[in-house]
């Protein structure tokens, strides 16, 4: 990284009406956005004098005020919905697909992603299966993460130099085989805007969450207050580590199905 402190906003699928998302348990939709939340939020990203920028741009820009704008996961709606209103306010943007779901029912079809491309947005890898990197062998992480790329270059036919951890978690091997894999960058869901004492290979980012209000994306940008989250988001690393990733996520999916009812 260089120049000044920049946040990197983390985006999933996005709401449509009428149109059902690719999954629909509380996990999952706490982190969806309807459309209209997201043009509102780029509207403040332009009123407010900030740019809008790809990972590769944020790598080198210089020190305008700017935010760095990603999606996670490959979602038809990468193309059908925050594609058409990135572009209407001018914003570049880097889409982290995950291979494997690539041409399945809600996600980006082969030919969507090579016009993703084709309009000038960055395209990155998200793995292939989406699994827990920290979890797994060396022949599977071989596969999650130099396999993936190698599947998505094959798709739009250059180098695709992006990477970001499904479900936020990875470890020292898994950064050694994306540096390996020939990846420049890898981003996280680690609570932090990122400056020059970031390395490239551990870039935070800040899910955005279904309910943020406007005031606290505002914060977000200005990358203030990202401290408070942070030591709630080292609280649930405790708790993963302690009881797996697999009992983590089966005791999350209880709490949030009894708040939800
Ligand atoms: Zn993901």
């Amino acid at each position: 990284m260089s120049g000044s402190r920049i946040t990197f906003l983390m985006y999933h699928e996005l709401e449509l009406a009428g149109r059902k998302l690719c999954q629909s348990e509380p996990g999952y939709v706490r982190y969806i956005l309807p459309i209209e939340t997201f043009r509102r939020q780029m509207e403040w990203i332009q009123q407010s004098g900030f740019l809008g920028l790809s990972v590769g741009e944020a790598l080198r820009f210089p020190l305008k005020p700017r935010v760095c704008i990603t999606f996670d996961d490959g979602c038809e709606t990468d193309l059908i919905a925050a594609a058409p209103v990135l572009r209407e306010f001018g914003f570049h943007a880097t889409f982290y697909l995950t291979a494997g779901f690539l041409g399945t029912p809600g996600y980006l079809s082969d030919e969507q992603v090579r016009e993703l491309d084709a309009q000038g947005f960055e395209i990155g890898c998200h793995s292939m299966t989406h699994a827990y990197l920290s979890d797994l062998a060396e022949v599977e992480l071989q596969r999650e993460i130099a396999g993936a790329k190698i599947r998505i270059e094959q798709i739009v036919g250059h180098a695709v130099e992006h990477f970001s951890c499904p479900g936020g978690r990875y470890d020292q091997r898994t950064l050694a085989m994306a540096r390996h894999a020939g990846f420049k960058t890898v981003a996280n869901s680690e609570f932090h805007a990122n400056d020059s004492s970031t390395g490239n290979y551990e870039l935070g980012r800040v899910a955005m969450l279904r309910d943020l209000s406007i005031t606290e994306f505002s914060a977000i940008c200005h990358g203030r207050g990202l401290w408070k989250k942070r030591v709630q988001m080292q609280t649930r690393r405790g708790a993963q580590r302690l009881l797996g990733n697999r009992n983590y996520d089966r005791l999350r999916a209880l709490l949030l199905k009894e708040s939800s009812e």
